[in-house]
């Protein structure tokens, strides 16, 4: 079948013009002929994406649980922040169960969580960490305000990419940091060797597949300064999925929730074995075809 070309607009660059990639479960992806970009389209309505959230029953071990693993991991990025700032006001933008903030240093930094699921607030209250609902975060109030934004596996849910890349440069100091992980790549060898199974990452809770290409072009658009992009890790759970058999019918609902209480429990220390492997997951060369994207830019001093 000829690929088909349509005028739709890119929810990444704004040019219009895309022609169809491929159809997940049903949803169509478009490819912007512009940037890149893959993306559903028709795009969900923003009803159907926050109900969709709302109906997960999430306890405090929300999105897999704080494993030691995944505290490594985000240790990992707090020493990349460092890298560029010792001190001043931290945001995390969709902080999920706060297992970034719980590893931050609060002698150094003031940390500041912000997400649309309401339950978070009750999680971050134990935790030094100021609460902020996300989408009434309102950036006049809190313009000019943040000197880092943390913001991890976001960019692939957003409906409008665009507005909320303006809104993060707005929430920044100038010369203030964003440093964006956990973005699904589309260039990765999951996809490209057709292992990646769709069933998580799949509309419409995944409805952005960036590139270092398409979210470079879209962060310069914005205004922002990228110090630094790569992209990390090898996602071994579509493997085990597809060995599992594991019906493509399977509900999102009922992977989420599945991976979300298969490892509650008491809170395990990080050892140095977590530590390796969150480094080798992160920091090592994956020739541009990681299935996470990493980004670091920065709003320029005076715009
Ligand atoms: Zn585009």
């Amino acid at each position: 079948m000829a690929k088909s070309r349509r005028e739709i607009p890119c929810p990444s660059c704004t040019y219009v013009g895309a022609r169809h990639g491929r159809v997940i479960h049903g949803y169509d992806i478009y490819i912007c002929e512009e940037c890149g970009l893959a993306f559903t389209y028709p795009r969900p309505s923003e009803e159907a994406v926050a109900e969709f959230y709302h109906s997960l029953a999430l306890g405090e071990d929300l999105y897999g649980g704080q494993s030691p693993t995944k505290r490594a991991f985000f240790e990992l990025c707090h020493r990349e922040i460092e890298r560029y700032l010792k001190s001043g006001k931290v945001l995390d933008f969709g902080c999920g169960d706060c297992c970034f903030l719980n590893e931050g240093d609060s002698s150094m930094f003031s940390l500041y969580g912000a997400d649309l699921h309401p339950g978070i607030e009750k999680i971050s209250h134990k935790n030094r960490i100021q609460f902020l609902i996300g989408n009434t975060l309102n950036a006049d109030i809190y313009e000019n305000y943040f000197d880092v934004i943390f913001t991890s596996a976001t960019y692939e849910h957003f409906i409008e990419p665009v507005s909320m890349t303006d809104k993060f440069i707005k929430l920044l100091k100038p010369g203030g940091i964003i440093f964006i992980v956990s973005v699904p790549s589309y260039n990765s060898f999951n996809i490209k060797l057709h292992v990646e199974d769709w069933l998580i990452n799949r509309p419409p809770a995944h409805i952005n597949f960036f590139t270092i290409r398409s979210l470079t072009k879209h962060l310069v658009n914005a205004g922002f300064i990228i110090e630094k992009s790569w992209t990390y890790g090898f996602n071994l759970e579509p493997v085990k999925r597809r060995l599992k058999g594991l019906s493509a019918e399977t509900s999102l609902k009922s992977l989420v929730e599945s991976g979300a209480t298969a490892k509650s429990g008491s809170v395990k220390p990080v050892g140095l074995l977590h530590k390796i492997a969150a480094t080798i997951y992160f920091h090592f060369p994956y020739l541009g075809m990681g299935d996470k994207l990493a980004f670091v830019a920065r709003k320029p001093e005076a715009r």
